[in-house]
């Protein structure tokens, strides 16, 4: 296998193969053959199929080379031995020398002594390790990367047969506990909390791919570029809002359009083909590889992007197969899937979806933010849901409290039933007194603002009835792009979002990337301590560019209207100085040539780093606002990291230091006049909301859920006695308040939901 395989050698080899896996014979038979046949194909002198089984073990199922009385008894845990290895990490190896590894292992049953070269790859079904295949050869001898991507392709094709053939029962090729019996109540993480009860239907995002080996490579290019051209027209379709109210997801599906006319992607995709796959096989093998390399990346934000690549790799093979993926739900349907896309979940009727159950997911994903929006409550990280929930189960998804339950008693039904009323009521509720104004009985006004990140957030303005929207995450919809987009598209974009507020003011936050944002490849690199590092407005203000693009393209979506801008993370006044001197340029720019720009300017700055609180007096004189983001001033004042579940309730907002900080803060800007804001999660959540407005704070921004509840709470708050007694918790020597505030919550029968 050394020199002068070649692409129409490997073209043989998978007719060959396909010729075996199409004829007669046993699956193990058509195993035992097709080990043969690859490593005389690949002349090798020996070439074996490892496949895995219940409980992460791997089961040596062919071999050709290896003693055959090994077959079905080797077996090797994951992370054991080379081939544990393989599978653990779903990465190649190959190695001249396999013998002076430290992670070999000699299995004497398998008669191994003699071959000192091993290269070996994962077999992928659906972006999972199914199994491993290896080749070894007696000569010691190293592997070239051709050769590795030729067995990776074979791996794909054998892959499939195991699948098909259910070699192994699917449950037992994921299981990864034994044989535990379905377990009635899973658990995993809130992302949109709520609770919902239904039918599962299995989102089956998977197409079977019918054909692997193609016959003529020019024909599968051709096929390729049909759909791909159809792709594109499905994507700007959906951008433009052909497809009822997509346009509220332009900025999500923005994405697409850029993933779709990916040159790499494309030419990886067109390589495939030229090996002699079919486009579909072409397709699934580079979307295999890109998810097995994006699954080892720790950056979040960057594994994202493969939620939004799944999606699309999916859609171009339904394409591919002639359409039809769309699946009608039930009434009532609980969707469960190992991670979904946002088109694909745009796809299913909302008003029949009751709740969403992912063995992946986390809180940034596009679908998640998707769900939001929509109010389907979702849970995920619920290890092993797709084995355990079957089709049409009846299920119970209790967001609030992390848990899916499976086929539940009547009386769990009946509780669940009478939660899903109770909320339902609730939210009724909160619709109906929407337009009651956040006034306190004692009459002080509570501005009530949204935080929005997405043009879909958007509708909560008018569902809520919100002031406006008091914090635009504008990074959010580019954190899974390749590049920040052009100035041309971040201005439609801006200006969407300045129409859907209609008269109500909006808060843009200029690009706050870095930390546990990073903005895809074009910032990613490793820093010990990402939060503190190079990120938000240091990152902007070193890139100039980048925030001046951003700030020409706010003020040219904001003519003859109100811009009202901020920058995070600043750290020092002479940031900000730096920033609105940019900002200032770009009008008179604007100006220039001929527009007449915003009618009014605000800017102002997020105040989250502490080195700005012995600040305030100068800072005061340069601000027209200033908005609190309490979720970065907790992190930075108590060296608590926003991120780590382990650390998170170690100390409380509600404690003396954190209410002394808020407000030796409003007491400044009320002393200078400039308004004050708090944009923290903090702000959302009654009982601190009732802190902040006795602290002084009349400005508060939250996300949709939380201004139902705020509402309530300020029109059941008597403010004056609520100032004196929070006065007197300042100098309180407790690490927390919250208990005592909440005992003059309920003295004084203010609301708290
Ligand atoms: C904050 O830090 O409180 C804030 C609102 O900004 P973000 O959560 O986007 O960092
Ligand atoms: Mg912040």
């Amino acid at each position: 296998m050394t020199t002068g395989f070649s692409a129409v050698d490997l073209r043989r080899m998978l007719s060959s193969l396909r010729d075996v896996m199409a004829g007669a014979g046993s699956v193990q038979e058509r195993l035992d053959k097709t080990v043969a046949l690859i490593a005389k194909g690949l002349r090798a002198d020996v070439c074996s199929c490892y496949v895995m089984r219940a409980g992460e073990v791997l089961e040596l199922f062919a071999t050709f080379g290896l003693s055959q009385t090994a077959v079905h008894l080797t077996r090797l845990r994951v992370g054991e031995g080379l081939v544990g290895e393989i599978a653990a990490h779903a990465n190649p190896v190959a190695l001249a020398d396999a013998w002076s590894h430290p992670q070999f292992v000699y299995r004497p049953e398998t008669g191994e002594d003699f071959f000192r070269s091993l290269m070996g790859v994962p077999m992928l079904q659906a972006g999972r390790v199914i199994g491993v295949l290896v080749v070894q050869t007696r000569e010691q001898r190293p592997f070239n990367d051709w050769e590795v991507e030729t067995l990776e392709t074979v791996a794909m094709v054998i892959a499939e047969l195991i699948a098909a053939s259910q070699v192994v029962k699917r449950e037992e090729l994921f299981q990864t506990e034994g044989n535990a019996l379905i377990a009635p109540r899973l658990t995993g993480v809130t992302l949109v909390p709520g609770v919902g009860i239904g039918l599962a239907v299995m989102h089956k995002p998977h197409v079977r791919i019918g054909r692997i080996v193609s016959d003529d490579p020019a024909v599968e290019e051709q096929r390729l570029d049909k759909a791909l051209a159809t792709l594109r027209t499905e994507v700007d379709a959906m951008i433009d809002g052909a497809h009822g109210d997509t346009t509220l997801y332009g900025d999500i599906l923005e994405v697409y359009r850029m993933f779709a006319d990916d040159r790499g992607w494309i030419s990886r995709i067109m390589e495939a083909i030229g090996s002699g796959l079919t486009a579909e096989a072409a397709v699934q093998k580079v979307h295999d590889d890109t998810r097995v390399r994006m699954q080892q990346v720790s950056d979040p934000i960057l594994r994202e992007r493969l939620q939004d690549l799944d999606d699309l790799a999916n859609r171009l093979l339904n394409i591919l197969a002639g359409g039809g993926m769309r699946v009608e739900l039930p009434e009532n349907a609980i969707l469960v899937c190992r991670s979904i896309g946002p088109t694909e979940l745009i796809d299913y009727d909302r008003r029949k979806l009751r709740g969403l159950v992912m063995e992946e997911g986390s809180p940034t994903m596009h679908a998640v933010v998707v769900a939001k929006a929509l109010d389907i409550p979702v849970v995920a990280q619920v290890q092993g849901a797709l084995q355990r929930i079957d089709a049409l189960d009846v299920v119970v998804l209790d967001a609030d409290a992390g848990q899916i339950i499976i086929r539940p008693s009547d009386e769990v039904i009946e509780l669940t039933s009478a939660a899903v009323e109770a909320r339902a009521r609730r939210k009724a509720a909160y619709a109906e007194r929407k337009d009651l104004p956040s006034v306190t009985l004692d009459g002080h006004t509570v501005g009530l603002y949204l935080n929005a990140g997405f043009l879909i957030d958007m509708q909560a303005i008018t569902e809520t009835n919100a002031a406006g929207i008091g914090l635009y995450r504008t990074e959010m919809p580019f954190l899974s792009l390749p590049t920040i987009p052009d100035v041309k598209t971040q201005q439609a974009l801006y200006r969407q979002v300045v129409e859907a507020a209609g008269a109500r003011p909006v808060t843009f936050r200029t690009l706050d990337v870095g930390g546990d944002k990073i903005a895809a490849s074009t910032f990613a690199m490793q820093e010990d301590n990402p939060a503190m590092g190079w990120r938000s407005i240091r990152l902007t203000l070193d890139r100039p560019s980048l925030l001046r693009q951003q700030l020409r393209a706010l003020v040219s979506a904001t003519e003859g209207a109100t811009l009202r801008v901020m920058f995070p993370m600043i750290a020092s006044v002479a940031e900000f100085a730096t920033a609105r001197d940019i900002l200032n340029r770009e009008v008179a720019r604007h100006r220039q040539s001929g527009a007449q720009g915003p009618s009014e300017i605000k800017v102002g700055t997020m105040l989250e780093v502490p080195s700005l609180l012995w600040q305030l007096d100068e800072l005061m004189r340069h601000v027209d606002f200033i908005s609190v983001g309490s979720n970065d001033l907790m992190q930075f004042l108590y060296a608590v990291d926003r991120g780590n579940t382990r650390v998170a309730s170690r100390y409380d907002t509600l404690s003396p230091p954190m209410l002394r900080v808020l407000h030796a803060i409003i007491t400044k800007c009320d002393a200078a006049g400039v308004e004050a804001s708090i944009c923290g999660e903090i702000a959302g959540q009654p009982l601190e909301a009732l802190a902040l407005v006795a602290l002084g704070f009349r400005n508060l921004s939250m996300s949709a859920s939380g201004i139902g509840p705020v509402r309530g709470m300020i029109r059941s708050l008597r403010l004056e006695a609520a100032r004196s007694y929070v006065k007197t918790l300042l100098a309180a020597e407790v690490s927390t308040v919250r208990e005592n505030l909440r005992a003059f919550a309920r003295d004084h029968a203010i609301a708290l939901q």
